[in-house]
């Protein structure tokens, strides 16, 4: 078993229901969900929208490796009705699971990245994770969860 974090947002659409849907799909699937963070909502980051995003962060303890998760993510993703996003551009969804980090993995491929590369810039990501998880360490930078958030 592993224990990895997800980070699951959503800016379209009934935002708490979709949020939750992908929560309980997650717990059918891919594991038993060990904490999860209070909503968070915060205007859309990285492009122009009217839609707020609405983030949670979650820990799932999983018998999964880190592709066969993604392949869960994505499934329910697509099960939601997430469009794949076109030429890199930010936009709305209904529903985005990305796996922020799975124990201390460290890759890089297009597929997957771990831990997840925009992670630490993104308020919306930090501040939910370190309600759940304040000192767990970022392999590759160093420093705790609860050190990230204080950078905002
Ligand atoms: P973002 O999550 O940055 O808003 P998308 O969800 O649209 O962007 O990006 C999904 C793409 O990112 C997928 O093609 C997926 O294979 C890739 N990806 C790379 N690393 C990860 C990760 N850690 N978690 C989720 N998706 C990832
Ligand atoms: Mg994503």
């Amino acid at each position: 078993m592993a224990t990895a974090y997800l980070g699951v947002g959503a800016n379209l659409g009934e935002k708490k229901k979709n949020t939750a849907i992908a929560i309980k799909r997650l717990a059918q699937r891919a594991g038993r969900i060990l904490a999860l963070s209070p909503f968070y909502e915060s205007p859309a980051w990285g492009f122009v929208s009217e839609n707020d995003f609405l983030n949670v962060a979650l820990a799932i303890e999983t018998p999964l490796s880190p592709f066969r998760l993604l392949a869960i993510t994505q499934q329910i993703e697509r099960e939601m009705g997430r469009t794949v996003k076109t030429s890199g551009v930010y936009q709305d969804r209904i529903i985005d699971i990305d796996i922020l980090l799975y124990e201390d993995r460290i890759l890089n491929t297009p597929r997957l990245t771990l831990p997840h590369p925009l992670m630490h810039e993104r308020r919306f990501v930090i501040v939910p994770l370190a309600r759940i998880a304040p000192g767990l360490l970022h392999p590759v930078l160093g420093k705790t969860i609860g050190e990230l958030a204080e950078a905002f």
